[in-house]
């Protein structure tokens, strides 16, 4: 029988990172892709291919980080009128590729700042479908930040399962994916979030995430 280190010897990691928008995948997991050279990654976006300033910036950021990805067009006015569950779900299952994943991450059912109803829906579509069984990951963890109804720029939570405070080499590398290959400048509220520090709240199982994800769970 495979033990887990012969498993991860044996292939690499699979890893997706389902995300509403182009930048969330720098913003709030970045550090941790870069950390990660030797992961097959793949990246969903849910919004923006219709972005013509954005979507070949997120090609570009892909070649960065040696991964895949695809990015669909889901609705996404500033008026956030709210998306039915299953138009989120099935985007998610169109963009993604087939197969099982070793681990997804995205974002927090309660987002990572107050507010854009694109995150929490995006949360809410991947934990409805790995409970279901319609994608198969041994892992799933969610962005773990707040901002304290906005009283402050998000910042990762104290009691996340994990936290990763990055490197010189991949806090730079980051940062040169967000002001420059998405041109964010430096007063924009994007690189001024800009989080060196990561949190995730992990989950190995449905049941173990159902409380969270129903909204009992802590924060
Ligand atoms: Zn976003």
């Amino acid at each position: 029988m495979m033990i887990p280190q012969e498993l991860e010897a044996f292939r690499p990691m699979r890893v997706a990172v389902v995300v509403a928008h182009p930048d969330d995948e720098i913003l709030w997991c970045g550090g941790l892709l870069l950390s990660h050279p030797e992961w097959s990654i793949f990246v969903a976006v849910l919004c923006r291919s219709s972005d013509a300033d954005r979507a070949p910036r997120f090609a570009r950021v892909l070649q960065r980080l040696g991964a895949q990805g695809a990015i669909g067009d889901l609705e996404d006015g500033p008026g956030q009128p709210p998306l039915p569950d299953e138009t989120v779900a099935e985007a998610v299952l169109a963009l993604l590729p087939a197969g099982d994943f070793d681990l997804i991450l995205t974002h927090s059912p309660r987002g990572e700042y107050t507010r854009h109803l694109r995150h929490e829906e995006a949360s809410r579509a991947v934990w409805s479908l790995w409970n279901k069984g319609l994608l198969k990951s041994a892992s799933l963890w969610v962005f773990a930040y707040e901002d304290g109804g906005r009283a402050y720029l998000p910042r990762a939570q104290k009691d996340a399962s994990f936290r990763i405070t990055l490197s010189e080499a991949a806090w730079a590398e980051k940062r040169h994916l967000m002001l420059n290959t998405y041109n964010y400048g430096e007063d924009t509220w994007e690189s001024k979030t800009l989080p060196r520090e990561e949190a995730f709240r992990c989950f190995d199982d449905p049941g173990s995430a159902a409380p969270f994800f129903s909204g009992h769970g802590p924060l």
